[in-house]
């Protein structure tokens, strides 16, 4: 039976890991402590359908392009994190979106969630939320982008409902 990975990309340090921690177990650590790879395991009921979903939690490391274009190869749905604290890492953000276009044909069908993570330290802004958004509307994936903070737990289980609209209701090319 189908198992549906989920995989989380973006720059080292925006906090890929501490979502997903967050979202999963309710936890947030301020250490940092490097990915390599992990895989989550998870199970849902949804309308008493049995969805299967594995949540791939990358290293986020340019330094390994096969591995970077191998977890894009596999992937059921992306989540893509940057932090509104950084601008590099929303750079980032888009030539992942970029090489997404590039190595899967049916991206447009590929749920897939910007999330700009660090909310709680709007005082260090760098990346304006209308500014995102109007990138993430152009690339038509303005129904999946959110800013969160892993910290505060503000806008984590959203990030997961925006991912299930997409499944539900794929989004449309224009
Ligand atoms: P990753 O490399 O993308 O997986 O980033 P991590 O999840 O390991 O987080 C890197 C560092 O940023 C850690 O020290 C976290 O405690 C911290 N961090 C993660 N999310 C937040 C957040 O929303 N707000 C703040 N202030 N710090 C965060
Ligand atoms: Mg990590």
């Amino acid at each position: 039976d189908q198992r549906n990975r989920v995989v989380f990309l973006g720059a080292g340090g925006v906090g890929k890991s501490s979502v997903l921690q967050r979202f999963l177990f309710g936890t947030f650590s301020e250490k940092y402590k490097e990915t390599i790879e992990d895989l989550f395991p998870n199970e849902y009921d949804i309308n008493s359908v049995n969805f299967k979903v594995d949540f791939l939690d990358t290293a986020g490391n340019i330094a390994f392009p096969a591995m970077r274009r191998l977890s894009i190869v596999n992937a059921h749905g992306f989540v893509l994190v940057y932090s509104i604290t950084n601008e590099q890492t929303f750079e980032e953000v888009k030539q992942l979106w970029e090489q997404i276009k590039e190595v899967r044909e049916n991206y447009q069908e590929i749920p897939c969630v910007i999330v700009g993570n660090h909310l709680d330290e709007e005082n260090n802004r760098q990346i304006e939320r209308f500014d995102a958004l109007n990138w993430a509307y152009n690339e038509d994936l303005g129904g999946g982008f959110i800013e969160v903070s892993a910290k505060n737990d503000v806008g984590i289980s959203d990030v997961f409902r925006l991912l299930l609209q997409q499944v539900k209701k794929p989004r449309v090319k224009h």
